[in-house]
């Protein structure tokens, strides 16, 4: 009887260990934190207070959910589906729905530079595959006529999309998760918390000693970070073609945001954009919108609207941040040329 007990707490601590395993959640008194990688990233969650640790579980288990929902390459998941739909109608979860319409409205405001039905394009450079290669001008121009956000049917959630286009949220899908991720957050009662989807950074109030989140500033360049700038409540999104590239054989470098115009790897003087705003999806867009379109078609996109807040690495490495985050940023050190950016020219 005795031995039989103690296999039973054996097993009990075993399994226990196995499940803290698979969650690889961390928890001390008030902190709690998952890593994992999805959606074809790192993915690190923290959240303080007593709920913390079943919300982060939660957030993960969602993360999950959404991702079968979005994969390109899951043959189960919603995109793969309308992506081999053939032209007909399909019916999708309100999840994917509402980003979709987001992400037409948004390709249309930004007048395609981001556009969400890329996908064919991209494929060509092998980004997908990490296969890459160089497609020629013809193939190029043949795959941009299956590109073209203002072509896809939507009414609620019914989709058409037609034969041979095919969707990519990878410009938006993380942003838009990372919302999702804030609002479960806040209805489990997490009043601290700090999000990192692959470099899309959201937080929730400010660190538990009630100072602002201190984010990196990613150096485009090399290793490291090249400031910081202290934030609270919002979404800190970047986006550039050193996160994903690579060399061709003709030597020169490509990368993995493609300005839908032409097809090629967008090569407007820009190495990073950075945008802040509360809503993680409008950032997630807007970098990868203005980084296609570069500095001066930017700025201008940035006086019109007004409602977020971004920082330009230029190749040549000014770094141009708006006049509202002037006293939000600070630089960790290095010989950078710093401007800012007025609403009023
Ligand atoms: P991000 O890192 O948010 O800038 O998104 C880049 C990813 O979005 C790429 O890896 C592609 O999957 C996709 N993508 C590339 N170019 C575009 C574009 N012009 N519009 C929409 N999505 C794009
Ligand atoms: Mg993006």
């Amino acid at each position: 009887m005795r031995n039989k007990m103690i296999s039973l707490i054996v097993i009990l601590l075993f399994l226990g260990a196995c499940l803290a395993g698979a969650r690889k959640i961390k928890t001390d008194e008030s902190k709690a934190d998952a890593s994992f990688f999805a959606m074809s990233t790192y993915i690190s969650l923290t959240a303080y207070g007593k709920t913390g640790s079943q919300a982060i579980a939660a957030a993960q288990a969602r993360v999950e959910k959404l991702e079968k929902l979005w994969s390109t390459t899951d043959e189960e998941s919603e995109v793969f589906a309308l992506n081999h739909s053939n032209g007909v109608l399909l019916r999708v979860s309100s999840e994917t729905g509402e980003l979709l319409h987001f992400a037409l409205a948004m390709a249309q405001e930004t007048e395609g530079a981001f556009d969400p039905t890329i996908y064919p394009v991209l494929l060509s450079w092998g980004f997908t595959t990490g296969e890459n290669r160089i497609p020629t001008k013809d193939e190029l121009e043949r795959l941009l006529q299956k590109v073209g956000y203002d072509r896809v049917m939507i009414e609620g959630n019914d989709v058409t999309l037609p034969d041979g286009m095919q969707l990519d949220f990878g410009a938006v899908g993380k942003g838009y998760t990372g919302d999702i991720l804030v609002k479960l957050l806040k209805e489990e009662g997490v009043k601290s918390a700090l999000l990192d989807l692959g470099g899309n950074i959201q937080v929730i109030g400010t660190r538990p000693d009630g100072r602002n989140w201190r984010v990196g500033l990613r150096n485009p360049f090399g290793d490291g970070y090249l400031g910081v700038l202290e934030v609270h409540d919002l979404a800190v999104v970047t986006s550039g073609n050193y996160e994903r590239y690579f060399v061709g054989e003709d030597g020169n470098t490509y990368g993995h945001i493609i300005d839908p115009a032409d097809g090629y790897p967008a090569k407007n003087g820009l190495a990073s954009v950075t945008v802040l705003a509360k809503d993680g999806k409008y950032c997630d867009v807007l970098s990868t919108a203005l980084f296609v379109m570069g500095r001066e078609k930017a700025v201008d996109y940035w006086r019109q609207h007004r409602d977020f807040d971004m920082i330009l690495i230029t190749q040549e490495g000014e770094i141009c941040l708006t006049e509202g985050i002037k006293d939000q940023f600070s630089l960790s050190g290095g010989d950078w040329e710093v401007s800012f950016m007025e609403y009023d020219e």
